[in-house]
């Protein structure tokens, strides 16, 4: 039985090859998917897709054309999915709801240290025998109030690795999560979670949360604030918070998705000339981090998605559900 992986790169070659126990003949696309390649996916039983694949109503109608039955997700997010087509053509959708929170709130943390101590301009500086302090002044983090917006899975990571710091956590989401409380951290409106020192997004992206961050909720937040994004792009209006960047309003960023990612993320562009001008501008800025969706990117999450990948397919081939319910989209 094959099954055709899209938006490709080595290491997903290598992990799914190394768990591949079910022996499925697997065919591995560097192309991304929609409604152009969806046909390469002929003859297989599944497809496996990734956070930048347009799965349309056009793609759906294509797969089952192809009579393909599943499509599986090899990450958490769905946002680029159109679930109803999906159910309209009697597609299922499945995906990895949590192959490992901590990867993803770590890197968060990872973000917020750089941008605070300013670890990557130490690290240049120095081996260029440059000793000076000049202008690696931080701030204990210790003592901040942190700001977090969802407490899923990632959320919840964060928050905890947070108040091991010695932060005060405050958090939005649309159920507050009993355990967290249990454990110090308060829940609030978004207007007083916005006025934390750091604020981090663990929500997912969707019509709700698209561009949650905008003029209106910048100017709520605390002026020189730090803004962390693991989730999506789409929820910061990159726009605006170039201009609150300009104007001090957001004291640094780090990124590690972006609006216009699929363009840009997981490719060596470094010979090209990148037409994006707004991610340039957001690269000009001393204050801002940016990395190319790798929150994901580790040894135990990577292996976990394998896993998880190959149980929801065979689960769906054998018995057409899957437990956890969770993993089920459609
Ligand atoms: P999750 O489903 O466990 O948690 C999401 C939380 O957000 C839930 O508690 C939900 O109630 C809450 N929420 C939903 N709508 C909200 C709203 N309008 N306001 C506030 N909270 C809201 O998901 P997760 O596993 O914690 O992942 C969160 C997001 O992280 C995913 O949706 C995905 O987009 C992103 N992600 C990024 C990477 C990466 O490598 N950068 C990796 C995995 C996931």
């Amino acid at each position: 039985m094959k099954i055709v992986f899209f938006s490709t790169q080595p290491y997903d070659k290598t992990f799914f090859t190394q768990f591949n126990t079910e022996n499925y003949d697997l065919v591995f696309l560097e192309t991304s998917l929609d409604d152009q390649t969806v046909e390469l996916a002929a003859g297989a039983v599944a497809v496996c897709a990734f956070v930048n694949d347009k799965i349309s109503a056009p793609v759906f109608e294509k797969l089952a054309g192809l009579n393909i039955k599943i499509v599986a997700l090899r990450c958490a997010g769905f946002n680029n999915v159109d679930l109803e087509a999906a159910k309209s053509n009697g597609i299922r959708v499945c995906r990895v709801p949590a192959y490992s929170p901590e990867a993803v709130a770590e890197h968060a943390v990872a973000m917020l240290l750089t941008l605070n101590r300013k670890t990557h301009k130490a690290y240049n500086r120095v081996r260029e025998q440059n000793f000076s302090l000049h202008g690696l002044l931080g701030y204990n983090i210790h003592g901040k109030t942190i700001g977090v917006i969802g407490t899923g899975n990632i959320g919840k990571a964060f928050a905890k690795i947070m108040l091991g710091f010695g932060c005060r956590v405050l958090a939005f989401d649309v159920i507050a999560n009993k355990d967290l409380e249990a454990i110090g951290v308060e829940y609030h409106p978004l207007m007083e979670v916005l006025k934390a020192d750091i604020v981090s997004l663990h929500c997912p992206l969707n019509e709700q949360t698209k561009h949650l961050m905008n003029e209106t909720t910048f100017a709520m937040m605390k002026k020189g604030a730090v803004l962390i994004n693991t989730s999506r792009g789409g929820l910061i209006d990159t726009k605006t918070v170039i201009k609150a960047l300009k104007t001090g309003q957001i004291g640094a960023l780090g990124i590690d998705v972006y609006e216009q990612e699929e363009k840009l993320f997981f490719r060596d562009l470094s010979e090209d000339i990148i037409q994006d001008d707004t991610i340039q501008r957001l690269m000009s800025f001393p204050n801002v981090l940016i990395t190319a969706h790798q929150a994901f990117f580790t040894d135990e999450a990577l292996t976990q998605i394998a896993n998880i990948t190959f149980t929801n397919i065979s689960q769906l081939i054998k018995t057409n559900n899957i437990s956890p319910q969770a993993a089920l989209l459609v």
